[in-house]
């Protein structure tokens, strides 16, 4: 085993995935829909694999589909406020994942330091690691929620002298998640320029997933951290197809940043994977023309979508309050974390182990109730994971059926 693989070889999707696949259980763990995607975008893949054009079942360009590079840079240049040059300032990947990868392998060296928010999305701290680099962890906070009155993901919020104070001289990167997997943190905008003004005072860059950018509610607003002053030339702006047009198997996913960045990027990527598969990019990009078309407008897709999980957030909060726990609400996501600390007197004495209690309850909850959530450990690093092991996750981008189904079982849970 090659040493950058120390340690690494544990991943929650791997082992939750396969427990929820074990056993009969209603399974909100996993963040994909078991809703179907948008007709448009089931019938460009069906046009793509079955139409006239054979070229798109062979290699396509090797950073991006000619098609779909065109009008990712159409459509995030308006957002961005940037014009984007399709052939240098976009790159298409195998999912965010990808993305992600490209990033950390093409600018962190040996000795850098990665500031990572936790909660975190979980694959960044092996992701820095394998680079050589060294995550530094700085946390959201709760603050106590008004009396009887339920917490928002809004309520968690970074101490700003402690996100300063891990500033050094040693740091080449900051990883920004927002809407932010597991809490559904949308940041505000204040909040986003106090870290785009400590990434430029101290010159790192900002590695922005992006990829729950439609999944935005109450009214709240995405902010694009690349659009803020100064930061355009230091940040990678992450998306994927697969949240955004409801298709995570397709594995779509895409960077966009200025070329002296994503030029890096391309070598990891002709190197890896060469490209992602063509007939999927040309369906990507049919789902996006289809959405510049009806940009903003009640037809949209990413505007249905918010809408309908919006109202799947609620249902969901009124289940887990209805089970004994407590919903931390999101602004964003399909994601919603609870406090579960009041059903652990309803469950047996779990064997004591190194397994945080909250990995452990889940699986006593798989095996006895039929529920599947994934460990809030899980999003924490190594050093912290003991302390947030009082918080579960739930994905609610459900069919009515499946969250009935689960609300079925909280309720009957006491
Ligand atoms: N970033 C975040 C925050 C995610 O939740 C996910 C999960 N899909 C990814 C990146 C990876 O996205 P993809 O499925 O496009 O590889
Ligand atoms: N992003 C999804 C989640 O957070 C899926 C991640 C995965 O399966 N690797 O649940």
């Amino acid at each position: 085993q090659a040493r950058r693989l120390e340690g690494l070889d544990k991943n929650v999707w791997v082992e939750f995935v396969k427990l929820a696949a074990t056993y009969p259980a209603v399974n909100l763990g996993q963040g994909f829909p078991d809703l179907p995607p948008p007709d448009f975008a089931k019938e460009a893949f069906v046009k793509a694999v079955g139409g006239e054009n054979i070229m798109l079942h062979q290699y396509t360009r090797v950073f991006g589909h000619p098609a779909l590079v065109t009008i990712l840079a159409r459509f995030f240049g308006k957002l961005l406020g940037q014009e984007l040059d399709p052939l240098t300032n976009v790159l298409v990947t195998v999912g965010a994942y990808e993305a992600l990868f490209c990033c950390f392998q093409a600018l962190v060296d040996e000795g850098d330091e990665v500031i990572l928010i936790e909660p975190y999305f979980d694959c960044y701290e092996p992701m820095a690691k394998m680079a050589g680099g060294t995550p530094v962890f700085v946390q959201l906070r709760p603050k106590a929620a008004g009396a009887g009155k339920l917490m928002s993901s809004g309520d968690w919020q970074l101490d700003p002298a402690e996100l300063a104070s891990r500033f050094t001289k040693r740091t080449k990167a900051i990883v920004l998640n927002s809407p932010n997997n597991p809490l559904g943190k949308v940041f505000r905008r204040e909040e986003m320029e106090f870290i785009a003004d400590l990434c430029v005072k101290h010159d790192v860059l900002c590695f922005s997933d992006e990829v729950y950018e439609w999944l935005v509610y109450d009214g709240k607003e995405h902010i694009r951290i690349a659009s803020l002053p100064g930061m355009w030339d230091r940040t990678i702006t992450i998306g994927s197809a697969g949240k955004t047009f409801s298709t995570t198997g397709w594995k779509v996913g895409w960077t966009l940043g200025p070329d002296h960045l994503l030029k890096h990027l391309r070598t990891v990527h002709q190197n890896a994977v060469y490209h992602c598969p063509t007939a999927a990019q040309e369906a990507v990009a049919q789902a996006f023309q289809r959405e510049l078309d009806h940009y903003g407008k009640p037809d949209s897709y990413f505007v249905q979508l918010a809408q309908e999980m919006q109202q799947k957030r609620d249902w969901l909060v009124q289940s887990l309050i209805a089970g004994g726990m407590k919903p931390i609400i999101p602004e964003g996501t399909y994601f919603m974390m609870a406090d579960y600390s009041e059903l652990k007197s309803e469950v047996p004495d779990l064997p004591d182990s190194e397994e945080p209690y909250d990995s452990r309850f889940i699986k006593w909850m798989i095996k006895n109730k039929g529920l599947v959530a994934i460990p809030v450990s899980a999003f924490y690093g190594t050093p912290h994971k003991r302390n947030f092991d009082h918080l579960i996750r739930f994905c609610f981008v459900k069919e009515e059926a499946t969250l009935k189904a689960a609300d079925d079982i909280l309720r009957r849970w006491r």
